[in-house]
């Protein structure tokens, strides 16, 4: 089958492998019909993730049609449609039970094009398929839900849900790239008064604001933080997301944040970052960190049933399979080719 495969910083291929086999009872191979390229792909190719190794197949996020299952799978069968999560989870270990699945004991996490094979390829063998995959509903928009592999919940669960987003709040998200808009779109259920995008790139700040961001701020001056607090009357945000993973959008963050108020981190950091505890030690601020668990995958695929929220503004650009190396192109390119998501289709 073809497949994009990692060989070491910069180097990457479309390859043939042979096609994924069960190998434990609880497995499925599923035929990918869509799947899309993360920012944490890129941060692979760059050689910031040494966990993946040379020959690995990458990508974690997809839609597909299930191939084959193995004995112990009782949730699907074969033909089924199913959204893969780019999260594995037995769903039975100590964190699972707590809905830790990015934890889960018994190898799970984030393992699909990290320490096994992913998806971007003909076939990809999902472990723990009952816990991993979610059905989809007939009638669905799959492109709307290759979304909902990663970076819907991604920006609900460790950017909304951990910030504590609630009505009337002002909230600023720095930086906004995919994740950052996931953040804004799902942002919105809780009706905040105040929704402050910040970035250095004009053509997503115009798209913010069509997803509903109220004030939009360019960094490109390095005065985001200056400007924010002037927008609120030096009050600062009620919660700072960080969705780049940069010292820079964290400090921002430090510095916007009111009293009270939570800085939520969704940025895959590569370095340290100062943590300014001589101001914030009596601010009575609270900082999360979070891998994302997609325990709310089921709600959200509700809501894109309903309309509730469109994910699939975020798509700009199509390829095939075939095409892959020139996704990434572009993809790696994204200011400059105005691109968010891309779906990649099979055959
Ligand atoms: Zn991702
Ligand atoms: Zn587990």
């Amino acid at each position: 089958m073809k497949a994009l495969v990692y060989h070491g910083a910069a180097k990457r291929a479309l390859e043939n492998k042979p096609k994924p086999v069960i190998k434990e009872p609880t497995d499925a191979v599923v035929k990918i019909t869509k799947t899309t390229i993360c920012g944490t792909d890129l941060h692979i190719m760059k050689g910031d993730v040494p966990t993946v190794t040379d020959g690995r197949i990458l990508g974690h996020e997809g839609v597909g049609i299930v191939e084959q299952v193995g004995s112990n799978v009782s949730n699907f069968k074969v033909g089924d449609h199913v959204l893969i999560s780019c999260i594995t989870s037995c769903g039975k270990c100590a964190n699972c039970k707590k809905g830790m699945y990015s934890h889960c004991e018994n190898g799970g996490g984030w393992i699909l094009g990290h320490t096994i094979d992913g998806t971007q390829a003909e076939y990809v063998r999902i472990p723990f398929a009952d816990n991993s995959l979610y059905a989809i509903p007939a009638g669905a928009d799959e492109e709307a839900l290759v979304m909902l592999s990663d970076i819907l919940p991604t920006g609900f669960e460790c950017g909304v849900l951990n910030g504590q987003v609630k009505p009337g709040d002002t909230v600023a998200i720095v930086g906004s790239g995919p994740i950052g808009l996931a953040a804004l779109l799902t942002a919105q259920f809780y009706s905040p008064a105040e929704i402050i995008m910040i970035d250095i790139d004009d053509n997503r700040l115009d798209i913010s604001k069509k997803f509903g961001a109220t004030k939009v701020v360019n960094n490109k001056d390095g005065k985001a933080a200056e400007k924010v607090m002037a927008m609120t009357n030096n009050k600062g945000v009620d919660v700072a997301i960080e969705a780049l993973g940069m010292s820079v959008s964290f400090d921002v963050c430090q510095a916007i944040v009111t009293a009270g108020g939570h800085i939520a981190n969704i940025g895959v950091h590569g370095k340290p970052v100062q943590l300014n505890m001589d101001k914030l030690w009596s601010h009575n601020i609270t900082l999360t960190t979070r891998l994302v668990d997609t325990v709310t995958t089921p709600m959200l695929l509700k809501t894109v049933g309903s309309g509730k929220v469109q994910p699939k503004q975020l798509i700009t650009h199509h390829f095939t399979l075939n095409e892959v190396m020139k996704a990434y192109d572009t993809f790696g390119n994204a200011m400059k080719e105005r691109a968010l998501k891309i779906i990649i289709t099979n055959g």
